[in-house]
Formats: structure tokens, C-alpha cells, sequence
């Protein structure tokens, strides 16, 4: 448990961020998890402890300085993910498949898929691609099993 927290406090001051309990709370949270979060949980999770504006403020910054990115699910709701490590402050580089359950509404990032060399009409400039899919998840599938 104590390592990760360094981990935290390394990639915040890597980024040139204070080290406030909040952000470490965020943090936590997020890479917790195996799927991408809303805000709203991340609200209920930390309850008092960290206020919605100081919430959003903390996504954001956290979204510029490419710590975390931005996922939309099936209704349009923002969930977030850690990023990869070749994320920075100026380019994102999550390719990966952004996969969301039909039935749990959760949005995983799945990495170590390939995806095809994509290829733009000329003028254009290319700065990112965006994959998703959906379908039902691993967890639903499951529970699914065990019902029938
Ligand atoms: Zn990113
Ligand atoms: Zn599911
Ligand atoms: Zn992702």
C-alpha cells in the first residue's frame, strides 16, 4: 500500500503538482479500479472528504496534464481512466479499445489490441483515434451463465 502511494506523489510531482491528500484520493480511486469511473462515483466515494468543484477542478487538471483521460459511455456520460505512461501534458496517447458493457453500462480500457495503420485523406493531420466497441462484458456474460 505505501508504495503506491509514492507512485502517486511521483507522478503528481512529476507533473508538477502539489501533493494534496485530494488528488491522492482521486488517484487512488481511479487506478483502483478496472474500469473507467464517473464523476459521480468518485463523488460518492469520497463523500465529504473532497467537494464536487474541487472534484471537477482535479479531473481537469488531471485530463491536461495526461494523467487520466476522458471516456464517453453509451449515454454520453464522462468516465476516467489512468493513462498510459506516454501520456503528457500535450498529447494523449491512449489507443486502446474503449469497450462498453451493453448491460453494466461499464467502460473498459482494453489494452494489447492491434488496430490497423490508419490512414487519412492528405491535408488532414492526424492527432488522435478513438476506438470503441461494445458488447457485454466478461462479468456480465458470467452472471448471465449462472442465471440460466
Ligand atoms: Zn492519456
Ligand atoms: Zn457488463
Ligand atoms: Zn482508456
Amino acid at each position: 500500500m505505501r508504495h503506491i502511494q509514492e507512485k502517486f506523489e511521483e507522478l503528481l510531482e512529476k507533473h508538477g503538482l502539489k501533493k494534496t491528500p485530494s488528488r491522492l484520493s482521486v488517484l487512488n480511486i481511479l487506478s483502483s479500479r478496472e474500469v473507467a469511473t464517473s464523476e459521480l462515483y468518485l463523488e460518492q466515494k469520497l463523500g465529504d472528504k473532497v467537494n464536487r468543484v474541487t472534484l471537477y477542478r482535479i479531473l481537469k487538471t488531471f485530463e491536461g496534464k495526461g494523467i487520466i483521460h476522458k471516456v464517453l459511455d453509451q449515454n454520453g456520460t464522462a468516465n476516467y481512466a489512468v493513462c498510459s505512461p506516454q501520456c503528457n501534458e500535450w498529447h494523449h496517447h491512449d489507443e486502446h479499445l474503449h469497450f462498453n458493457c451493453v448491460v453494466c453500462n461499464k467502460v473498459y480500457c482494453l489494452d494489447n489490441i492491434e488496430f490497423p495503420d490508419v490512414k487519412i485523406p492528405r491535408g488532414f493531420k492526424l492527432e488522435s483515434v478513438n476506438y470503441t466497441a461494445s458488447g457485454i462484458c466478461k462479468q456480465c456474460r458470467k452472471s448471465a451463465d449462472t442465471k440460466n
